[in-house]
């Protein structure tokens, strides 16, 4: 074979495809019962968009954009997350000034330069929602219930979810302070020390035994919080409880830029070894103000597609064999038989029964085959006989039995069997 798809991607295809389809429309439903519109922004934005609205210290940004020229030298880079081009969507539509909150979700690619493993891809699927222009524990909480429920709605059972505030403008440089000076204490990397003084919360983040094993006393920002900050993650807590849904509070979840502001979430699952996280997300006050925007107090999600399709299979949820392709195969036989059943076909699929046929001429053995791999319940045998009779066969697979109907009753008989 000469083209392999590159490095770090990968093909979804027939049955798993449609499959993956369904996982998505799940994470996405919840989102349409709450109000939240759909939108649709370009793969591609300046590539300044990212370097602010994601952050120059980053990884994302510092080492895993699709970056690259077009044609009139702008710099454009293949969008790595979706928050910062909705926020960009919002503001250069004025949708702002309207109704607030602005309730979004999208769907779609999104592009990472990362190390490629199982469940890290350098192309993947996520759905995310934003409800921009609002401060208010209940929508922190409403966009973390949706996200439960669409795991839930999965079957899922091994969605753990874990939560944190990170404080606000008003308590967090005294937080951050607090942990410069802890961290600079400590025996790290040069890469790590400049990190400290760049944006220490990431530190904290340091998966490396060695770095997490210094952690241990590091200040957290639960005891930092302000009355505000403290009142407000108790409300959304508390929502979260009266809602009957799950949580842990991880005082070592962060999210380390500068406008990620209190409640900061994160779903993971117990079967995905290293890449754990299914979703993520958190109130991020300060981005729109990054952008060039008003004020604009804001709150989302995004899920990882692909992850949760894995967390499926590894809960045993995808076992039982993928539904069939079509519900009907037509075997015809012969020419004229051929332009018949062409003509059923469709005649069929009119009806709302998914339909297909041999094609390519076969035999009644190869069509036949192809009825048995297509996953059809039925096979419609049209020979030059039935033809004759204005009839056809009508065969169940699973049962082997066999009936002539009228081929003007068809799509009738078909109807009641199949629904
Ligand atoms: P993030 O935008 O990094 O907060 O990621 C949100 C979710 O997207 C994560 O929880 C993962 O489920 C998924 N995700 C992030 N990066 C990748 C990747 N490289 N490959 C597959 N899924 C990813």
């Amino acid at each position: 074979m000469s083209f392999q798809a590159p490095k770090g991607t990968f093909d979804w295809l027939p049955p798993r495809s449609e499959r993956v389809l369904a996982v998505r429309e799940a994470l996405v439903a919840p989102l349409r019962l709450a109000g939240y519109g759909y939108v649709e922004t370009p793969v591609f934005e300046d590539t300044e968009l990212f370097k602010r609205g994601v952050g120059e210290s980053t990884d994302v940004v510092s080492k895993e954009m699709y970056t690259f020229p077009d044609r009139a030298g702008r710099s454009l880079t293949l969008r790595p997350e979706g928050t910062a081009s909705v926020v960009r969507a919002v503001l250069q539509h004025n949708l702002h000034t309207g109704q607030l909150p602005v309730k979004l979700w999208y769907s779609g690619s999104q592009f990472r330069y990362e190390r490629a493993q199982k469940g890290r891809y350098r192309h993947f699927w996520q759905v995310g929602a934003e409800a921009l222009g609002s401060e208010d524990p209940a929508l922190d909480a409403e966009l973390i219930v949706l996200g439960a429920r669409g795991f839930a709605s999965l079957g899922l059972r091994q969605v753990r979810l874990l939560v944190n505030s990170l404080g606000d403008k008003n308590c967090r440089p005294a937080y951050r302070a607090a942990l410069q000076e802890f961290l600079r204490g400590l025996d790290l990397d040069e890469d790590t020390r400049a990190r400290i003084e760049i944006n220490p919360l990431r530190v904290l983040d340091d998966k490396r035994p060695e770095v997490q094993a210094q952690l241990t006393g590091a200040p957290l920002v639960v005891d930092h919080l302000c009355a505000a900050c403290k009142s407000y993650h108790e409300e959304v807590r508390s929502l979260l409880t009266a809602s009957g849904v799950a949580f842990e509070d991880d005082p070592r979840l962060v999210r380390g830029l500068d406008y990620y502001t209190r409640t900061t979430f994160e779903f993971v699952h117990g079967g995905l070894g290293s890449q754990s996280a299914v979703g993520g997300g958190g109130r991020y006050d300060g981005l729109s103000e990054m952008l060039g925007g008003p004020p604009l107090p804001s709150v989302g999600w995004a899920l990882g597609v692909d992850r949760t399709y894995l967390a499926m299979e590894a809960e045993g949820l995808l076992d039982e064999a993928a539904p069939g392709r079509v519900q009907v195969y037509g075997v015809p036989l012969g020419d004229d038989a051929r332009r018949r059943m062409f003509l059923l076909v469709s005649e069929l699929r009119e009806a709302g029964i998914s339909a297909d046929m041999a094609f390519g001429g076969k035999g009644l053995k190869g069509a036949m085959k192809g009825a048995d791999r297509s996953g059809a319940r039925f096979a419609l045998i049209l020979g030059e006989r039935d033809l004759a009779a204005e009839a056809v066969q009508l065969k169940d697979l699973t049962t082997a039995e066999q009936t002539e109907v009228p081929l003007a009753q068809v799509a009738d008989v078909l109807k009641g069997k199949v629904q």
